[in-house]
């Protein structure tokens, strides 16, 4: 049996958000990212959209208790009693713990292994759907239309924290905050391996291999 709730782990632009939405579409269940989610408390302008605002800029971790509050939120939802992809959270070991105090089941915990030098080309060259979240590359994977989305018509943008300052933090922070989950989810047995460094198609088809082996 495939795992169905299960966490995608890896540092930022090793191909969570990419490999998510063939696993959405394949397996029908929802991915919960916690940076769309953020993402979009900031374009609605709520409170705690406001609050994570200056975090998120300066590639810094969001407080944790605001990342609950949405996951628990996103969670309640009906399609979730299926499964989830969680991907980018959790960020660091507390949250890890407090998914354990609030039973979030995990079967699973895929980690992207991607090297530095690669992350920073892909993020730098990350163009986003400002509608849908599809997610594409300047050179490697464009839209076909310049700045308009393939799969939706919306409009394609960078990220304001892909910018190189911005890049150069988030990976330092993913080092000494997230990185040590690596150890945490090895030693609960939980984690696969996968090398993230290959075609989308092959890192794909080992991703379906890790949630069955
Ligand atoms: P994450 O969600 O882990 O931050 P993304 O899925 O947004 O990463 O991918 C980051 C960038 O790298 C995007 O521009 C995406 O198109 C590109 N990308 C994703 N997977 C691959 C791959 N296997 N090979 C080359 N580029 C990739
Ligand atoms: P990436 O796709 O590049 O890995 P995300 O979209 O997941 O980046 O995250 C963007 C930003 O949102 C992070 O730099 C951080 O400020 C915030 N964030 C996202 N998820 C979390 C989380 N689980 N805990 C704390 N902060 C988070
Ligand atoms: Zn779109």
């Amino acid at each position: 049996m495939s795992a169905r709730r299960f966490i995608l782990l890896g540092p930022p632009g090793a191909g969570k958000g990419t490999q998510s939405q063939r696993l959405v579409a394949d397996l029908g269940i929802p991915q919960i990212s916690t940076g769309d989610l953020l993402r979009a408390a900031r374009k609605a302008g709520t409170s705690l959209g406001q609050k994570a605002q200056s975090f998120m800029d300066a590639g810094q971790l969001v407080p944790d208790a605001l990342i609950f509050e949405l996951v628990e939120e996103r969670l309640a939802q009906p399609d979730a009693a299926a499964g989830y992809i969680l991907d980018g959270f959790p960020r660091n070991v507390t949250q890890a713990d407090e998914m354990v105090g609030r039973r979030i089941a995990v079967e699973r915990v895929v980690l992207l292994d991607v090297p530095t030098d690669a992350l920073v080309a892909r993020l730098s060259g990350r163009r986003v759907c400002g509608q849908c979240g599809a997610t594409y590359h300047a050179d490697t994977f464009p839209t076909r239309l310049e700045g308009v989305c393939d799969a939706c018509g919306g409009a394609v943008a960078q990220r304001k924290d892909d910018r190189a300052e911005v890049v150069a933090q988030r990976l330092e922070v993913y080092a000494k905050e997230t990185s040590p989950l690596i150890a945490y989810y090895a030693s609960a047995g939980t984690l696969r391996r996968v090398d993230g460094f290959e075609s989308a198609d092959t890192v794909y088809a080992s991703i379906l291999t890790a949630l069955s082996a």
